[in-house]
């Protein structure tokens, strides 16, 4: 379950990253291309000034353009899979500009510049060495590849794509260890908190936890004024069990016990809590008295069918429990500990007529 929870966590975490960072790298491309382009007509540097290496800019600007408007798209749509072409889509038509105005450029040192600025820009921002930059590298690594076969290029070309792919991989992959220690170390924090707060027997929430929810829920509940129900199970002549049983026997049932409840609490604003060595308690918002005695009963029923043999809870053979329901139409001028301790007095009371029932409301 918390594994579960965590792994969503994190694939949440990236997925939001990415985008935002993607986008914000794509936006400073842009950026960087437009001034590349005016330091190059100022300057009347050839590399910058060459008809097919302003072709490029252009196009590539186009790209950009294109890249924020799906991007945008998908994002809005939610439809996170087709990023993954978009990406490839994107980087592709990246390279191939690249590499023509490689091709077109007789300066090695302004060529060697602009390459490492712009591959190491795009990992100027955390995350952004996931899916994109793995296509990224991918793309230039051909790209060098290709340049090594082709006798037209020269090998000093062949650096400037070679050492930015080196130094933008070593930052991103530096940037993701981070990234991912930083998660792992909010995981177990998370995991952390949460088996502070769960009873380790039973796995429902203990005294701690329960006061964590009721803190968060208590105050919500007055405000909306809704119903509500509180209640206390207690196990039948547990002592005599255990005297009968064992004490490893009697933990086994509590366990089991605990399972029941835990099967029947099923929406998520309701829980249950192991407050006592055999007692439970089990808070329900939204609940009246009607649904409440309804559900109590369903409980009741749930654990009898467990049929853990008690052979000194006569006349029943197996466990049973009491259960003592204290339910609020209204609960604006309740506190939480009113109710619990009004369950408490039902749950006495449901002993008192006999054990294996359930007393509603006093
Ligand atoms: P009643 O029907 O009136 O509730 O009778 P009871 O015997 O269940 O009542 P009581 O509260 O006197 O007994 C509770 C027993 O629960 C006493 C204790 O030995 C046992 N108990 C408390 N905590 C644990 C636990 O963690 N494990 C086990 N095995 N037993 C526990
Ligand atoms: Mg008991
Ligand atoms: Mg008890």
């Amino acid at each position: 379950m918390q594994d579960r929870r965590g792994k969503e966590h994190i694939s949440r975490i990236l997925v939001r990253s990415n985008w935002k960072y993607t986008q914000r790298a794509i936006f400073l491309l842009d950026v960087l291309f437009v001034l590349f382009f005016a330091v190059g007509i100022i300057s009347g540097n050839v590399f910058f000034t060459t008809p097919k290496v302003l072709l490029c800019m252009a196009l590539f600007l186009m790209a950009c353009m294109i890249s924020l408007v799906c991007a945008y798209y998908i994002r809005t749509r939610k439809r996170r899979l087709l990023a993954i072409p978009f990406y490839i889509l994107f980087w592709a038509v990246y390279e191939i500009l690249f590499i023509v105005a490689a091709k077109e450029a007789e300066d090695f040192f302004t060529l060697f510049l602009v390459a490492t600025i712009l591959s190491v820009s795009m990992c100027a921002f955390p995350i952004f060495s996931y899916y994109s930059a793995t296509v990224f590298y991918l793309g230039q690594f051909f790209a060098f590849l290709g340049m090594l076969m082709s006798a037209e290029y020269s090998l000093e070309q062949g650096v400037c794509l070679f050492v930015p792919m080196i130094l933008s991989a070593a930052i991103s992959f530096h940037r993701y260890y981070l990234e991912t220690k930083h998660i792992n170390d909010r995981l177990a924090l998370e995991n952390f908190i949460e088996e502070s707060e769960t009873d380790a027997l039973t796995g429902l929430l203990n005294r701690r936890g329960l006061a964590r929810n009721i803190e968060a829920i208590w105050p919500y509940c007055q405000r909306e004024n809704c119903k509500i129900s509180v209640m206390m199970l207690d196990i039948d002549y547990f002592k005599l069990y255990n005297d009968t049983f064992g004490h490893p026997q009697g933990d086994v049932c509590i366990q089991k016990i605990g399972g029941a409840i835990l099967s029947c609490v099923r929406r998520k604003t309701d829980f249950a809590s192991r407050i006592g060595g055999e007692e439970f308690l089990v808070v329900l918002p939204g609940m009246g008295e009607e649904t409440a005695i309804e559900w109590a009963d369903y409980l009741k029923n749930t654990i009898a069918s467990l049929g853990i043999r008690h052979s000194q809870n006569a006349p029943y053979a197996n466990v049973t429990v009491s259960i003592g329901v204290m339910s609020y139409d209204m609960c604006k001028n309740m506190t939480f500990e009113d109710m619990k301790s009004q369950a408490d007095e039902c749950l006495y009371m449901a002993k008192d007529m006999g054990r294996n029932c359930i007393c509603a409301n006093g």
